[in-house]
């Protein structure tokens, strides 16, 4: 059984203890977000050979490495005790100790403790590294079905509608796609007060990642808040994911292009369909060739 804070002794370490010992530092441990599975083996041999775990809530931890047969010790961690804690992981790290930080769920700093951590133990030249996994936010964006070339991870907006209406119209014009987390219970709130700022953006409700009732229910924002509002709060975590201004424009655009496409080519050639509709739309003759292209052509022979 793992004690907590057991101290660095530690005579049996489980089946994946490293073979030669951890170098002293600080090891951000990525852990599952719902999947014990979803875990890698190196993160797996740094929770078996650091001398100490340091995490949010050892009885969620215990659970991830019993199941992993993992019996190094634990340390708490959490923003109620960082102060407090934070100076003696240090100490201990100067003293020659691997320290692994984990977070209940997902990945150590995301919207989780760490960050001061990391920040005291570069200031004293302790080695900090990280061992990447599971993060919600980044599952989420790869679901949503928006995209995913620029993006902003706003994590939790405040819990008050006027101060996060506030927060919302300071993301207004991220050219990227916007990544929020929130509770099942705010929900539709969120959603209204994103719909009354950000307009009628796509948008995707992220829920229960990697876990047996995943899904994700695409809409737009005002749809969305509509529908939570009727239905209550989903079951379980939820990742939100807001599309980047425009993104609605171009989708028009893109359905619009494509109707002009259809019914100039059941009328005309290839290349006069190509050029009515470039002229029609003012769009590059270039891409309106290709999506006539992709289209399938012109019905009508050359
Ligand atoms: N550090 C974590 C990470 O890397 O994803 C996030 C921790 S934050 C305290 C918890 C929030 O992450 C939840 O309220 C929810 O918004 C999101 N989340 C975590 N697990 C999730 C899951 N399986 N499905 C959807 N959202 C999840």
């Amino acid at each position: 059984m793992p004690s907590l804070d057991g101290g660095p002794e530690q005579v049996n370490r489980g089946r994946n203890a490293p073979s030669a010992p951890l170098e002293a530092g600080l090891y951000l441990v990525a852990t599952p977000i719902g999947n014990l599975g979803d875990i890698t083996l190196r993160a797996l041999s740094v929770l078996s050979g650091a001398s100490v775990i340091a995490c949010e809530d050892s009885r969620v931890t215990r659970k991830l490495l019993a199941a992993h047969g993992i019996e190094t010790p634990m340390t708490l961690y959490h923003e109620h005790n960082a102060q407090r804690a934070r100076p003696a992981l240090v100490r201990r790290m100067a003293a020659g100790e691997a320290v692994a930080l984990v977070s209940d769920a997902g990945t150590p700093l995301i919207s989780d403790p760490g960050y001061k951590l990391v920040t005291e133990a570069c200031a004293q030249g302790i080695k900090v590294t990280a061992l990447p996994g599971a993060s919600a936010a980044l599952i989420a964006l790869q679901l949503s079905g928006l995209p995913s070339d620029a993006f902003f991870f706003a994590g939790f907006m405040p819990p008050k509608s006027a101060a996060r209406k506030r927060a919302l119209a300071e993301l207004a014009a991220v050219p990227g796609s916007l990544v929020f987390y929130e509770s099942a219970r705010r929900l539709a709130e969120f959603l209204a007060d994103a719909a009354a700022v950000l307009g009628s953006r796509k948008a995707s409700v992220c829920r229960e990642l990697t876990k047996l009732h995943e899904d994700v229910i695409e809409g737009t924002l005002d749809v969305l808040a509509a529908r939570y509002k009727a239905d209550g709060p989903p079951k379980g975590e939820i990742v939100v994911v807001v599309a980047p201004p425009g993104a609605a424009d171009a989708g028009q655009a893109a359905d619009r292009l494509d109707e002009l496409l259809k019914a100039a080519m059941a009328r005309f050639t290839l290349r006069d369909a190509v050029d009515h509709v470039a002229a029609e739309s003012g769009l590059p003759r270039r891409r309106v060739y290709a999506r006539a292209l992709e289209l399938g052509g012109p019905q009508k022979e050359e």
